[in-house]
C-alpha cells in the first residue's frame, strides 16, 4: 500500500499499476524499462506540461481535425496508462483507434482491446496484414486502420517504425518525453509530454481550435523548434538544479 503522502505518490502509483498490468499480459516487460527511461526524462522536463508541449498538443488536435483518416495506434504501455484519456481524444477528435505491437500476439491484442473498451474506445477490428516495411512485428497493421491512414497519432512509438510510417506519406504524431529520440526527431510532430498529461490537452483542443487557428498551426508547425525548446528547458532547469 503506497501512502497518499508520499512525496512520489503519483509516479509510485503509476508503477504500480504497469506492474499489474504486466502481470494481466497487457504491458511487455520491455515496456516497463520503457517506461523508465521516460521517467527518467520527465524529472527533467519537470513533470509538467511545458508552453511548447501545450503549442505542439494543439497542432497536433489541429492534424487530426483536418486529417481524412486519422488513426490512433495504441500499444500496451499507452492503453495501461491512458485507457480513458484514448476514449476522450477518439470521441472529440473522431479518429479510429488501432492497436499495434511490437511484441504482437493475438492474445495480447485482445487483452488491450477489451482493456480500451472498457474504457469506452471503440477499436478496429480485421485481418493484420504486413504492410509497413518492418521486419519486426509493428510491420502489421490493419489496411482499413493505419494502412488506409493519412495522420497517424502514436503516442509512444519506436523510432523505426516512425520512419516507416513517414515513408508511407503518413504524418506521424508522436507523445515522446525524450526530446533526443529518433522517433522525436522522425516525427512530423512530437509533443515532448507524458502521455497522460498531453492526450487531454490534445482532446480540449479539438473542442476549441476554430477553422482558422487550426490551418494557423498547420501551417507554422515546426517539430524543430519544438524539440529545441524542450531541451532548452531540460538545460535550463539543469543549471538552476543546485540553486
Ligand atoms: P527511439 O527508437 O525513438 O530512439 P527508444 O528506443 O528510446 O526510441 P523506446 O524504448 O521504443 O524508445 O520507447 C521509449 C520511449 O518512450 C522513450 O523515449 C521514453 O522517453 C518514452 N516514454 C516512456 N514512457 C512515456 C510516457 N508515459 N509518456 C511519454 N513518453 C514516454
Amino acid at each position: 500500500m503506497i501512502p497518499p503522502d508520499h512525496p512520489r505518490y503519483r509516479s509510485l502509483m503509476v508503477r504500480e499499476r504497469l506492474a499489474r498490468c504486466a502481470e494481466a499480459g497487457v504491458v511487455a516487460l520491455e515496456g516497463l524499462a520503457a517506461h523508465g527511461r521516460g521517467e527518467a526524462f520527465d524529472y527533467l522536463i519537470g513533470e509538467r506540461t511545458t508552453p511548447s508541449a501545450l503549442l505542439a498538443a494543439r497542432t497536433a488536435a489541429a492534424m487530426l481535425l483536418l486529417a481524412e483518416n486519422p488513426v490512433i495506434s495504441v500499444n500496451g504501455n499507452t492503453a495501461a496508462l491512458a485507457a480513458r484519456e484514448i476514449g476522450e481524444l477518439q470521441r472529440a477528435s473522431g479518429a479510429a483507434v488501432e492497436v499495434n505491437l511490437f511484441h504482437r500476439t493475438e492474445e495480447r491484442i485482445r487483452r488491450i482491446t477489451r482493456l480500451l473498451e472498457e474504457e469506452g474506445v471503440v477499436v478496429l477490428s480485421g485481418e493484420a496484414e504486413r504492410l509497413l516495411p518492418l521486419s519486426h512485428d509493428r510491420a502489421w497493421c490493419l489496411p482499413q486502420g493505419i494502412g488506409a491512414a493519412d495522420v497517424v497519432l502514436v503516442p509512444l512509438e519506436d523510432g523505426d517504425r516512425c520512419a516507416a510510417l513517414a515513408a508511407m506519406g503518413k504524418r506521424v504524431i508522436v507523445v515522446d518525453l525524450n526530446p533526443l529520440s529518433r522517433t522525436a526527431r522522425t516525427a512530423a510532430l512530437t509533443i515532448v509530454d507524458e502521455v497522460t498529461r498531453a492526450l487531454p490537452h490534445v482532446t480540449a483542443a479539438c473542442s476549441d481550435l476554430d477553422p482558422a487557428e487550426a490551418a494557423a498551426l498547420i501551417t507554422s508547425m515546426d517539430n524543430a523548434y519544438l524539440l529545441r525548446t524542450a531541451i532548452d528547458e531540460i538545460i535550463t532547469r539543469l543549471s538552476h538544479a543546485l540553486d
